[in-house]
């Protein structure tokens, strides 16, 4: 494949800037025409490692000119998770015409970009693969570069994207990353944007794994992370006390399996877990509990997991010496959590960047980290295949 060298090949072409974008930056409905710069680069990132069909067009300015994502949450809700088969076969209906309709808002054509980024690892296998095999086909028919982006750092890059304005060329880097979602809960020691050392994750469940089938048990709906922050809004934080697994250890890890247990044994007793009894698409076939007791249920549930999160995050930043934390990932929407973390940044006098909540759940947007690949001249074979497995 021919690389395209500088993207300098634009000489009068009347680009389209998005006016009205929401502050996040993710949603830009109406277009006005503007001159480009000549030196404009234009990518256009994929993303279905999960369950969202999200694509954007970003420019090596961080600039967000298009962006769109689709969420399957209505096509899962009935089975209480993400049902990978189902995912894959979503993606396959709605990638072209989320890319059609990104490409609409950003104002240009297929043959105005510059290069073709997908996230190519972790994620479920079959949804990583429908992106990439679209990612694949525009790279080789426009004869433009083939970016890989790995979607953990992505979720961390979403802070610079959202905080360019204030941060330095170089970006929040080096900092301790956190990322939080269904799938994982790591701390990373991030060198550079595309430079990152594991220091801890998860022994057992992901954060966002722990609120999902919490909020199943009390029979709230699919995702659980967003019930069971609005049922916890009426909830009392310390009607019960919830294990904050390896909270006090030293070692750099999280534990939410405990705290899932412990929810179930408070609802159903111990030895009489019912498997199966609660669950998938709200239906609630748990024990009588009333209203404010799913609420307090819910709050106390999510102080012990924000407690692990925010605790965890601070001995980081200590143990490795750094005094810069960015958060991303779906969980890193949660309200309550991100009230905690700024109060610590202020007490332990660290700087915090938290992506902002439309950058946490999954986005093309977080896929602008394909600048830095194109700037490092890092690009792909058509021969490129995904990385499905999880990192813990
Ligand atoms: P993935 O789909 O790759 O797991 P996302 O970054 O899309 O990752 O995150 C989805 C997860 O985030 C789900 O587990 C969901 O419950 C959780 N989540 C979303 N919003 C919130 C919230 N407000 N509070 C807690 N968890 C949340
Ligand atoms: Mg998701």
């Amino acid at each position: 494949m021919n690389l395209p060298g500088a993207c300098g090949s634009v000489t009068s072409l009347q680009k389209p800037q998005p006016s009205g974008y929401s502050s996040d930056g993710v949603q830009c409905n109406t277009v006005r025409l503007t001159s480009i710069p000549l030196s404009m680069l234009r990518i256009l990132t994929l993303e279905t490692t999960c369950d969202e069909t999200a694509a954007a067009v970003v420019t090596d300015s961080l600039e967000v000119l298009g962006s769109v994502v689709v969420s399957q949450d209505s096509l899962h809700q009935k089975f209480g998770g993400v049902v990978p088969e189902i995912a894959s076969r979503a993606h396959l209906e709605n990638l072209l015409p989320v890319i059609d309709e990104t490409l609409r808002r950003a104002g240009i054509s297929l043959t105005n970009l510059d290069a073709i980024a997908v996230a190519t690892m972790p994620g479920l296998a079959g949804s990583l693969l429908v992106g990439l095999i679209a990612a694949k086909t525009l790279a080789l028919v426009l004869q433009k570069p083939l970016i890989a982006v790995n979607h953990l750092q992505a979720h961390i890059y979403a802070c610079k994207v959202a905080f360019k304005a204030e941060l330095p060329d170089g970006g929040p880097f080096p900092c301790v990353g956190l990322i939080v979602s269904g799938g994982h809960t790591s701390l990373y020691r991030c060198n550079g944007a595309i430079d990152f050392t594991l220091l801890g994750g998860t022994i057992d469940d992901a954060a966002g794994e722990a609120f999902d089938k919490v909020a199943a048990m009390l029979g709230l709906p699919y995702p659980g992370g967003p019930s069971i922050q609005k049922a916890a809004a009426t909830g009392n934080p310390k009607a019960y006390s919830f294990p904050r697994s390896l909270l006090h250890e030293d070692r750099l890890a999280f534990s939410f399996s405990g705290l899932k247990t412990a929810v179930r044994y408070h609802l159903f007793g111990v030895g009489d877990s019912k498997p199966g009894s609660s669950g998938a698409g709200g239906v609630s076939l748990i024990p009588p509990v009333s209203e404010s007791e799913v609420s307090d249920i819910a709050a106390s549930f999510q102080e012990a997991a924000v407690d692990c999160l925010v605790g965890k995050s601070v001995q980081a930043l200590k143990q490795i010496g750094l005094s810069t934390l960015c958060v991303g990932g779906g969980v890193a929407a949660n309200a309550r959590f991100r009230k905690k973390l700024e109060d610590s940044a202020h007490k332990n006098d660290f700087r915090l960047y938290m992506a902002p909540p439309a950058l946490c759940t999954d986005n093309a947007v977080m896929g602008a980290i394909a600048v830095e690949r194109y700037q490092a001249g890092l690009f792909e074979p058509l021969d490129l295949d995904v990385s499905p497995g999880l990192v813990r």
